[in-house]
């Protein structure tokens, strides 16, 4: 049986390496004497919090240290990327993929598997799923990393650990980690909605700003609202459904049962019609052809309409396309900002900046791996079992 003293004790040394690692992750290296400074703790306390996360290779002593100098307390600790790893994951309409990012947040490995997903099996495509984790981790072990773990982007609603519903998957009411049912420490397992997980993935990997909204252009299109370097996910963390926000109120049916929604305007099937894929649609209007860049503009157009009700509701400094966005960005990009600019010129100096991701198609998968990143600096006695 543990004592009362020895719970209190564990949960003291549990805040005290989260706060020790919260300083160096926040503002770099540190001596333990600066550490010792910094956090209020003794230097005996310090020394032996940094022992530990030394051990555990979330930290590396940093400059040239030589044999024998070892734990010297002129010796700053730095965050090391060498060891510990996390997972991401990404379960798209037309792809799986899978990432391992490092604490450093340096991307060390990453797969994808181009795959129909449309109206599918969940346990084909979870089994399809766990064995591309297996392939990766294995790699990741092989490189030295310990993979702790694992937090899956999914084209859906999800709440309370469940994907609720994901309308192009064909899925409903998915108790996905029990399904994955991963061994070990990836058994720390957390799904999210593409959109967020995209956003985050944005915020930690592309333009690292502490402020935007995400705008993920997919089959469907969500949205990401980033405030002082958080996600807003909302009550029941379903904050974000850009794509039934109505365009034109007796327009076109949607998926959802309304009319008129801007996934119908500005969705991936929208914008390609007849074509294969995104890369297919740039070819055309590479060559300058009318049909792709009339179908751009109508997608701008929408895109423009639907951002000016949540400009007006978020006021966001920045506006970042992603997803299928992103390559047609050229193309999007000045019947967007038309479509803004029309509308907020009465109320605002100007609108927000409308720029371009820069995580490529990856934002989702990458902010998956980000989050676990999170949860290790935030809690290492709890996820490393220190
Ligand atoms: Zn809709």
């Amino acid at each position: 049986m543990v004592s009362s003293r020895g719970v209190r004790h564990d949960s003291m040394r549990a805040r005290n390496l989260a706060v020790v690692l919260a300083t160096i992750h926040r503002s770099g290296p540190h001596t333990r004497a600066a550490l010792a400074e910094r956090t209020g703790l003794t230097k005996t306390t310090v020394s032996s919090l940094v022992a530990d996360l030394l051990e555990a290779g979330v930290v590396a002593e940093g400059g040239a240290v030589r044999g024998g100098e070892r734990g010297r307390p002129g010796v700053a600790v730095g965050l090391s990327g060498h060891r510990v790893a996390a997972l991401g994951l990404e379960i798209n309409i037309d792809y799986l993929a899978a990432c391992v990012v490092d604490l450093t947040r340096t991307v060390r490995l990453r797969r994808v598997r181009p795959a129909d997903n449309r109206n599918s099996d969940p346990a084909a495509i979870l089994e399809g799923l766990r064995a591309l984790v297996k392939e990766i981790t294995a790699e990741a072990e092989e490189a030295g990393l310990r993979v702790i773990g694992a937090a899956l982007a999914v084209p859906g609603t999800v709440e309370g650990g469940v994907l609720r519903s994901a309308p192009h998957l064909g899925w409903r009411d998915v108790r996905v980690a029990g399904l994955m049912d991963l061994p070990g420490e990836l058994g720390h397992f957390e799904m999210d909605n593409e959109a967020n997980l995209a956003a985050l993935g944005e915020l930690w990997f592309g333009a690292r700003e502490p402020d935007f909204l995400y705008v993920s252009g997919e089959i469907g299109i969500g949205a990401g609202l980033v405030v002082r370097g958080s996600l807003f996910r909302g009550t029941f963390g379903l904050a974000g459904e850009l794509g039934h926000v109505v365009v034109v109120p007796d327009g076109p049916a949607c998926r959802c049962g309304g009319r008129g929604c801007l996934e119908v305007y500005a969705g991936q099937d929208a914008l390609l019609g007849e074509l294969a894929s995104v890369g297919d649609l740039v070819a055309r209007l590479e060559s300058g052809d009318r049909e792709a860049e009339q179908a751009c503009e109508r997608a701008g157009h929408a895109l423009g309409v639907a951002l000016t009700s949540a400009v007006h509701l978020l006021d966001p400094g920045r506006i970042v396309l992603g997803g299928i966005f992103a390559p047609l960005f050229r193309w999007l990009e000045g019947p967007v900002s038309e479509g803004l600019g029309a509308r907020l010129g009465q109320m605002r100096g100007r609108p927000p900046a409308l720029v371009v991701s820069g995580t490529g198609g990856e934002a989702a998968v990458l902010g998956a791996a980000g989050l676990i990143i999170q949860q290790i600096l935030a809690e290492p006695a709890q996820l490393l079992g220190l």
